[in-house]
């Protein structure tokens, strides 16, 4: 079986690789031929060397890589000029934005390819090893924290000196998902105070636990959906929780959103009133960026100055911690690749929940209910 590496386009800044030396080493296996992409790992520092001593072989042909792999191995989506160089029946393992982009589904449907989406791998402790969403949520994080702290122009923590004492910084996170309480443990260790809110009442004793003190507002409402995931709230609950939180908004030096609904748009929870009312001086770190920002004046992309309030909206803080990012990555999709391959074959028992959640094409058919529907295609196969 070929196992091929992609280079990604570290152009145009994804910096990660899907599949580190260490664990070619560690997968190998008598059938396997591992096959790397020129300087797949130039972004993550890792040279290609690296991954010959491991015993893969480099090939500096694109098409000729892309063209002769069984399984091809990836970060972010293939562009489609890629996907049309893989062959009929082969196998791609990425992350591949099903709901935000699902023509490319189609076109790897149309293809002939088995593909398998990363953000797809269910939230369960069986798979968390293979949760490529949760480690790459608390790089975000984590590094979050780090852009909002060197943009703020104060301390962080507490500091009794000579010359005075300077008070901790506020910082208020908002979502205490993965991402969320990354962010939390992070500002507390750098001496914040830290405060947080979300929609799911069951982070309150996680949040807690952290050092933070959870806000907490009754919505009234279910906020829970399948898998543990948040519910998007109705537009009288959204107000409800706006109204309290504009206290807390404009009380804290550092805002962190995190919130996100599953194939949604981002809740807006920081409004334009709001940011007016924050202490010129003050930042936003908005990783719903991506998403539409949960704060209105977001720029994806950019470092924004709205009324004196830095806002900052990055669209992939795991690509600027490649080394780290490149491993745990590297770590989910090793996990499952092993977990797929049965006789030197994928196996395809759509029994198995990880399997029937993740592989999204295969054999000409979209797997997703919920991708044919942004297409505007009936179904019967569930996802
Ligand atoms: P996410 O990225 O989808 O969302 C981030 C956070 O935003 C969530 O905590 C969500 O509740 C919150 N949110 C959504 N709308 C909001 C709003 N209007 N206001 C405030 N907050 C809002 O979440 P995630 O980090 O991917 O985690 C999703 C779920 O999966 C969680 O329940 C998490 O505990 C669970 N999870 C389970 C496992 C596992 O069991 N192996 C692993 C990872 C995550």
């Amino acid at each position: 079986m070929k196992i091929a590496i992609a280079r990604e386009a570290i152009e145009v800044g994804e910096r990660r690789v899907a599949l580190i030396p260490a664990l070619v080493k560690r997968l190998a296996q008598p059938d396997w031929y591992f096959l790397l992409e020129a300087n797949a790992g130039e972004g993550s520092f890792i040279p290609d060397a690296d991954y010959v001593d491991a015993g893969a072989a480099v090939v500096a042909d694109k098409a000729e890589l892309w063209s002769n792999t069984d399984v091809l191995l990836k970060v972010a989506p293939p562009s489609r000029d890629e996907v049309n160089l893989l062959p009929e029946g082969s196998t791609l393992i990425s992350f591949l934005n099903p709901l935000g982009d699902p023509e490319l589904i189609k076109l790897l449907a149309d293809r002939q390819i088995t593909a398998f989406s990363m953000e797809l791998i269910p939230r369960t402790s069986r798979a968390q090893s293979m949760d490529a969403l949760s480690s790459q949520a608390g790089i975000a994080g984590y590094k979050a924290v780090l852009l909002g702290a060197a943009a703020l122009p104060k301390f962080f923590p507490m500091l009794t000196t000579a010359a005075g004492t300077i008070r901790p910084a506020k910082v208020f996170v908002m979502g205490a998902g993965v991402a969320g309480l990354q962010a939390i443990a992070t500002a507390r260790r750098l001496g914040a105070i830290v405060e947080a809110f979300d929609i799911r009442p069951a982070v309150k004793e996680e949040v807690q636990s952290l050092g933070a003190k959870f806000v907490e507002i009754d919505l009234g409402e279910d906020t829970v959906a399948a898998g543990g995931y948040a519910k998007e709230v109705s537009a009288a609950a959204q107000q409800k929780t706006q109204a309290v939180l504009t206290e807390h908004i404009a009380n804290s030096d550092v805002v962190i959103t995190t919130a996100q609904v599953p194939g949604k748009r981002a809740p807006i929870l920081v409004t334009a009133a709001m940011v007016e009312g924050m202490a010129p001086g003050s930042v936003i770190v908005d990783l719903a960026a991506n998403q539409g920002g949960n704060c209105e004046v977001t720029d994806p992309g950019k470092d924004i100055n709205y009324h004196g309030v830095t806002v900052i909206g990055p669209t992939n803080l795991p690509s600027s911690m490649p080394v780290h990012a490149s491993q745990l990555y590297a770590k989910n999709i090793a996990t499952l690749l092993q977990y797929l391959v049965k006789d030197n074959a994928i196996n395809l028992d759509f029994e198995d929940d990880i399997i029937r959640d993740t592989c999204i094409t295969h054999a000409g058919e979209i797997r997703s209910d919920r991708v044919k529907t942004a297409l505007g295609i009936s179904s019967e196969v569930q996802v």
